[in-house]
C-alpha cells in the first residue's frame, strides 16, 4: 500500500510499504478520509516527539476490508469511523472509566501506524459503526466532533443558558452547534473577523473578533443581559484564549462555569483573584471517553452542518501540501483522501 511515513522531523514521505495484516481482535480499515489537526503539525514538525518511522494521521474514516479472528464488532463492508485513542484497560484510572486520562494510553498516529495511508490495522474496539450512506467527508468530523461533545457535557448546559465558545476552528464551529442543540444561546470569541459571518451562519446568535478591536466582555454582557455569560467553552488552545476565558472580569459571570478544552501549549497569566471572588468552576476537558457514539449519531442523523468545515482536499500523495495548508489562516479542516475521493 502507499502510506505516508514520517522518518524524522519534517521527513514525511509517500512510499509503499508492506499491506498491514489484521491479528486477532483486529480489523484492517480501507482508509476514506483523514483530518489534519495541530497535534499532526507538531509530530511532523518534530515539537511532539515520536518513535520514527511512523505513519502519522488519527482523525479517519473508512471502510471494513477484512477482520481478524475472534471481531464481532465490525464485518468487511462496513462503514466505520476511528477512534484513534485508548486506555491500558487495567490501571485505576481505566477501572475508574477515565481511560480519556491513561497514563498509559496508546493513540493511533502517535504510538502506532495512523491513517495517513491506504490502509490501516486497528483494534475493534477502536472502530464505531456507522450507518451506510454517511458521505466521508461528514464521517470524517466524528473524532473532532467527540472532543467536543465531551467539552460541552462538562459544562452541563441547560436551556436559555448562555454560552461562550472562544476560537472559530474546527472545534469551535462545532461547539457552536453542540451548544445551541442544547438550547444555549451561543457567542463566538475569535481572533480576526474571518469566520465570524461562517459562525453566525451556523446558529451562533453573537459574534465578535479581538483582533480588530472587538470587545468579547462587552459582547459577553450584552449577549448575556448580565455580568457575562453562564459558561465558556475555550477552544483555541492559546494564552490569549485561556486568558480571556478566565482572566477577563465581566466575561463569564460570577458562579460560571469554564471548560478549557483546546490544548494550551503556552504558559498563560491569569489573576486568579477574579477565579476566587468569582467562584469560577474550572473544568480541564480531554478528548473523548464515551462520546464516540454521540458523535457518529449527530452526524448519522444530520445534526451537525459539517460541509463548511471542510475547507481542503487532497490526495495523500499531497500530503505536504496539505500540512503547509493547514497552517494557513484562510483553512479551517483539511483533509486528504487516500483513496481517492467518493462520487
Ligand atoms: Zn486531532
Ligand atoms: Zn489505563
Amino acid at each position: 500500500m502507499q502510506a505516508a511515513v514520517l522518518t524524522a522531523p519534517r521527513a514525511l514521505r509517500l512510499q509503499g510499504v508492506r499491506d498491514p495484516v489484521p491479528g486477532s481482535g483486529e480489523v484492517l480499515v480501507r482508509v476514506g478520509a483523514a483530518g489534519i489537526c495541530g497535534t499532526d503539525y507538531r509530530i511532523w514538525s518534530g515539537e511532539r516527539p515520536v518513535a520514527y518511522p511512523l505513519i502519522p494521521g488519527h482523525e479517519f474514516i473508512g471502510d471494513v476490508a477484512a477482520v481478524g479472528s475472534g471481531v464481532t464488532r465490525v464485518q468487511p463492508g462496513d462503514r466505520v469511523a476511528v477512534e484513534p485513542n485508548w486506555g491500558c484497560g487495567s490501571c485505576d484510572l481505566c477501572g475508574e472509566g477515565r481511560g480519556n486520562l491513561c497514563l498509559a494510553r496508546v493513540a493511533v498516529g502517535i504510538d502506532r501506524d495512523g491513517g495517513f495511508a491506504e490502509l490501516a490495522v486497528l483494534p475493534e474496539r477502536a472502530c464505531w459503526p456507522a450507518p451506510p450512506g454517511v458521505p466521508d467527508d461528514v464521517l470524517l468530523f466524528t473524532e473532532p466532533l467527540a472532543v467536543v461533545v465531551r467539552a460541552v457535557d462538562r459544562a452541563a448546559p441547560r436551556p436559555g443558558e448562555t454560552a461562550a465558545v472562544v476560537g472559530a476552528g474546527t472545534l469551535g464551529l462545532l461547539a457552536v452547534q453542540v451548544l445551541r442543540g442544547r438550547g444555549c444561546r451561543v457567542l463566538v470569541v475569535a481572533r480576526s473577523d474571518r469566520r465570524l459571518g461562517l459562525a453566525r451562519a451556523l446558529g451562533a446568535d453573537a459574534a465578535v473578533a479581538t483582533a480588530d478591536g472587538g470587545d468579547a466582555v462587552a459582547a459577553a454582557r450584552g449577549l448575556a443581559g448580565r455580568d457575562g455569560v453562564d459558561l465558556a467553552v475555550e477552544t483555541a488552545g492559546t494564552a490569549e484564549a485561556v486568558e480571556l476565558a478566565l482572566g477577563r472580569v465581566g466575561f463569564v459571570r460570577p458562579g460560571g462555569r469554564v471548560i478549557l478544552a483546546g490544548l494550551p501549549h503556552a504558559a498563560s497569566r491569569i489573576e486568579f483573584f477574579w477565579v476566587v471572588r468569582r467562584e469560577l468552576e474550572i473544568r480541564g476537558s480531554m478528548i473523548y471517553q464515551d462520546e464516540f457514539k454521540d458523535a457518529v449519531a449527530l452526524l448519522a442523523a444530520g445534526a451537525m452542518r459539517v460541509a463548511p468545515l471542510l475547507t481542503h482536499r487532497f490526495a495523500l500523495a499531497e500530503i505536504d501540501r496539505a500540512l503547509a495548508v493547514h497552517r494557513e489562516p484562510g483553512s479551517i479542516k483539511v483533509a486528504v483522501f487516500p483513496g481517492g475521493e467518493r462520487p
